[in-house]
């Protein structure tokens, strides 16, 4: 006789990024598995690059499996998105409180608390998605996927990563008559465009990623030597 099964519940959030509603179950023991070696292999590596697309890949895994809703393209998605919901798998899985370590500014390790389910992500208010550059020429952005943090990999060269994000993240580039899909271009014409741009144009493109929505948490580490406020925003720093 078939053993039993035991129901798994489900739950549903609002995606940060449009408000749409997305359906999960949390993590079984097997995937639970899966993210500990995951995040354990991730901390012995040294390439920092390479731990970070390690880590994304083992959440995408979690993802695949844990998200209900029909037809959602984890590919397609931003990865702010796939860390929001990440977090909430994590919370309704394992537990509401993560207990990360955080080094003081005067170079203590103190443990703190994080209690997932007020991660939030910020938004940037009246985010706009065009850059200007100048003289009539302008880039309609995208926010980053997560497949590219795992090609961010194979260039090793710090400015390879950062032009490899950019032009990622080029949906098309215009001027006052026409628009150039970034799809139909080869790497290397994008990245020659963005290396003869003036200065204030590229910097413009850089202030589109500074305050690009992102999960964010604050609270205050209990230090010895006093209270310290601290902020955590990149999604390993909640585990690791
Ligand atoms: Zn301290």
């Amino acid at each position: 006789m078939a053993l039993p099964k035991v129901a798994v519940p489900t739950y549903s959030i609002n995606l940060p990024s449009d408000g749409s509603i997305i359906e999960f179950r949390p993590f079984l023991v097997k995937e639970e598995k899966i993210l500990l070696l995951g995040i354990k292999q991730a901390a012995e590596m040294e390439d920092l690059t390479l731990a970070q697309s390690h880590l994304i890949k083992t959440f995408k895994a979690i993802l695949k499996e844990c998200i209900l809703t029909k037809g959602y393209d984890l590919e397609e998605a931003p990865v702010f998105d796939l860390e929001y919901i990440f977090i909430n798998i994590r919370a309704k899985s394992v537990g509401e409180i993560v207990e990360p370590t955080y080094t003081c500014s005067c170079g203590t390790p103190v443990e703190v608390q994080v209690n997932l389910t007020e991660i939030e992500v910020t938004q940037p208010k009246d985010k706009k998605m065009t850059v200007d550059l100048g003289g009539g020429v302008g880039i309609k952005m995208k926010y980053p996927k997560a497949d590219i943090m795992e090609k961010l990999v194979y260039s090793t060269e710090e400015v390879d990563k950062i032009f490899s994000i950019l032009i990622h993240c080029i949906d098309y580039i215009f001027d006052s008559e026409t628009t150039f899909k970034a799809s139909e271009y080869e790497e290397s014409e994008l990245i020659t465009f963005l290396e003869e741009l003036p200065k204030d144009a590229f910097q413009n493109i850089q202030d589109f990623f500074e305050d690009m929505p992102h999960t964010e948490y604050t609270a205050e580490a209990d230090c010895p030597e006093g209270k310290e406020t601290f902020t955590i925003r990149q999604l390993s720093d909640f585990f690791v």
